[in-house]
Order: structure tokens, then sequence, then C-alpha cells
């Protein structure tokens, strides 16, 4: 094991961490239901599906088979020319899912690429519908999108974790984050900020990009349906084209199968991603409606430019299948519901720690919001010898466990929550973003 920690320690990159002072690592061996399992014979109780994605839990029979089955077949045959079933079923199960109107998906293959898929949607429908012009995206402060170029651009501009790049990137508008919180009123100054940017930038804009109900890796911010209502009407009135970015909240996360659902809008383009493909493989996926297909088609390049090597590919095609089959289900409610209620229980005596500032829960995610930045290392350590694993960012703890944890699981969780936002020394020496 030592070895494995060695060269890891000394040739490998980790998610946001510096080669020169490596954050520590843990060895994995083993991972199943909710449960992965240290290479020392450790077992923790998962607080993170992975960055959000194994809703299932870790060595699902029926996501096994599934890609046992696609790889007796093939694993991978290239998009450009083929297609096979994996690919359209995995599309007719979508289209009868997501909200109505969306009828085209492009599978990409992580979230990152769907939101440059989206952009270049958006871009490209624009030039189709000879309005050249139409070159700038709004987005939200406290925004994440994703860590690729454009993507970046549609990033919280300062607070976000890719204001180093802020010289390269294309310039984006943006508007505050909203302030209306989703069991509270719908305030008027979001309303007011979001109609005086449309009013007054409208003909430049392409596209609003915005996380339907949850800004997540920005801040693990919930905010009022009523805005994407709002959203959706000032881009009708104003031809500007909404793009939900659903990679987190998608599949039931926050409480309704999509976070669209919460405000009964639909999107012109959805990017979907993490939860898809179980936590199995990198898959994403961007959809639009047939008014984005039409107007990119009747652009002077009818075609969408965009066709990564590994598009569609089989084997995630296969075990998304499986994923979104078992979701379709519908145990995902109750399971959801469930969590919901633990986390609001089992996190409340939080609220009166002194280094506390807010705690909040929507859905199958529970966040306590330190009045300090957390150090990751440390927050981990400690984790880990109380049997979890937990990876706070930023000023936050937060749990987002698979929806298949049980309630004596889920209590070991929200056990070593309080435990740790208790603790007041959990101050500064590493910080880094998460997710
Ligand atoms: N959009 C949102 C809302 C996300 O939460 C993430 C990932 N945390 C991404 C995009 C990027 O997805 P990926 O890490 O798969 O590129």
């Amino acid at each position: 094991m030592s070895n494995t920690i060695e060269f890891d320690r000394e040739h490998l990159w980790h998610p946001y961490t510096s080669l020169a002072s490596p954050l520590p690592v843990y060895p994995v061996a083993k991972a199943s239901g909710v449960r992965i399992q240290l290479e020392d014979g450790r077992s923790l109780i998962d607080g993170t599906s992975s960055w959000w994605a194994a809703v299932h839990g870790y060595n699902h029979p029926t996501l096994n088979a599934a890609l046992t089955a696609q790889a007796s077949q093939f694993s991978h045959v290239m998009f450009g020319g083929f297609t096979h079933q994996s690919a359209v079923q995995l599309g007719r199960l979508l289209l009868s899912m997501v909200p109505q109107g969306l009828t085209k998906i492009f599978y990409a293959d992580s979230g990152s690429i769907a939101v440059e898929v989206a952009l270049k949607m958006a871009l490209q429908f624009w030039l189709g519908q000879g309005q050249p012009e139409k070159t700038r995206i709004l987005a939200l402060r406290k925004a994440y999108h994703g860590d690729t170029f454009a993507a970046m651009s549609v990033c919280d501009p300062v607070d976000g974790m890719h204001s180093l790049f802020q010289g390269q990137l294309a310039k984006q508008l943006f508007a505050p984050a909203p302030q209306s919180r989703f069991d509270g009123p719908f305030l008027e100054q979001d309303a007011a900020a979001l109609r005086q940017l449309f009013a007054a930038h409208h003909q430049e804009l392409a596209a609003f990009i915005l996380e339907p109900v949850l800004q997540g890796a920005g801040g693990m911010r919930f905010y009022h349906p009523d805005y994407l209502r709002l959203a959706r009407q000032l881009c009708d009135q104003y031809q500007v084209l909404l793009i939900a970015d659903e990679i987190a909240t998608g599949f039931g996360r926050t409480g309704r199968l999509f976070a669209c659902h919460h405000a009964n809008i639909s999107p012109d383009i959805l990017c979907l991603g993490k939860a898809l493909s179980g936590g199995y493989l990198s898959l994403a996926a961007t959809l639009c409606n047939d008014k984005v297909a039409q107007g990119i088609s009747h652009g002077e390049v009818p075609a969408l430019m965009h066709g990564p090597t590994y598009m569609a590919n089989a084997l995630a095609c296969a075990v998304a299948c499986a994923s979104v089959s078992l979701i379709q289900q519908g145990q995902w409610q109750a399971q959801v519901q469930a969590i919901e209620n633990q986390l609001k229980s089992g996190l409340a005596p939080c609220t009166s720690y002194p280094g506390v500032r807010e705690v909040r829960v929507l859905g199958a995610i529970g966040v306590v919001e330190m009045l300090h930045p957390l150090d990751v290392a440390l927050v981990q350590k400690r984790c880990v010898a109380l049997g979890v694993w937990v990876r706070p960012f930023g000023n936050l703890l937060y749990l987002m466990p698979p929806f298949v944890i049980q309630p004596d699981e889920l209590a070991i969780l929200t056990d070593a929550v309080c435990q740790l936002s208790k603790a007041p020394d959990w101050s500064q020496s590493v910080v880094l973003p998460g997710a």
C-alpha cells in the first residue's frame, strides 16, 4: 500500500491539488452499497456519492450486469457513422423524463463538455438566425458550470475557482446571485436586477445559463423557483435561449426529478451528467428543443460542430440506461424524502454551534455553512477516523449521500458532521474548492 501512496504522491495530480504539497489521499480497495473500503481495511460511509454521481451506491448488481452485457457485445464504436441500441434506448428513456419540449440529444463525455456543447448550440443557433451579434452569455454570480474554458467563462468571475484565468476567458455578463431563499418570498430585488440586465443587453445575449434551484460548487445555495419562472419569461420576451445546467440537480437530488420541475419550466437547452451514469463512467448529455435544433440547421454550417472520440460510448450508455431505469422505477422519491427529513433533524443541532453560520437542507442535500473556511486535509482525516467520507470545500460541510442509504448509516454521517462543525478550530491552513 505504501508503494501506491508513494507513486501517487510523486506522479499523480488529484483534483484542484498542488503537486508540490499534495493533500493526503486514501487508497480504496473496494466499494459496495454506501460503503467505501480502504486498503488498510477501514470502511467509510459515503456522504458524497463520489461528487454527487453514485446515487444507487457502489457495485450495484443491476448496473454491473448492464456493463458486463454490453462489454460482451462491444464496448465502444465510433458514433460517426454508427449507432447502437444502448444510445437509442438511453435516448428514449431520457426523452420520457425530461421537461417537455426537449427532443434532441447530444451525448458528451463529461459535465464540462456538456456545458461547452450547450454554449456552442446557443451560438450556432443565433448564427443560423442571421443574428451573429448575439454572442454573449448571461450567467449568475456564484455559478459553477465546469472547468473547460467556455464553461469557466460562465462560472462566478470573482469568487469562483477560475478567477485566475479571467484574462483568457470570454467576457460574459453576470447577474447577482439570487437572494430569494427556496422556501421564502421571491424578492423584488432579484426580479429587478434580472429585468434590468435583459432590457439593457438582450441584443447581444445568446443565452442565459443557470443551475436551477441549487447553485452547487459555487456555494451550495438554494434559491426560489420563481426566479426560474422569471428567467423563462424574460428569455421568451427578449429572445434569449435558456440553458439549464442540471448536471448536479438532475435525477431527483433536489426532491423533484429535475430541478426545473420545481418551477414547471422547460429550458431550451438542458445539460445532464453525474448521476446520469450512476457514478460508473464519465457520461453527460446536452438536450435541446426543436426550435434550437432547427435554428442550427438553418445556419451557413448546418451541422453542430462537435464530435468527441468517445461520443455515446456504449459501456457508458448501457450503464446509464440501467441507472436511469432504476430512477424511472420511482423509489428515489421516498428515499429522497426520507433523507431530507433525516438530514433536517440530524443536522439541526449544528444551528446552535458558534462556528456555524447556517444549516440548510433540500432533498438529499444537507449543508452546514461555517463562518470560516475549513482545512480539507484536517477535516478529512477526522472524517476517516469517524468512519465517514465527507469532502468539505470553502466554508461548507455538506452531505449528498447515495439515495440507497439506510437511516442508521445516515445517522452516522449526520452525527459526524455535527461533531466536525462543533469543533471551532478547523480554520484555514489549506482551502481548496471541491466538486
Ligand atoms: N455543471 C455543474 C452544475 C456541476 O456541478 C459540475 C461538476 N461539479 C459540472 C458542470 C462539470 O461537470 P464535470 O466535472 O463532469 O466536468
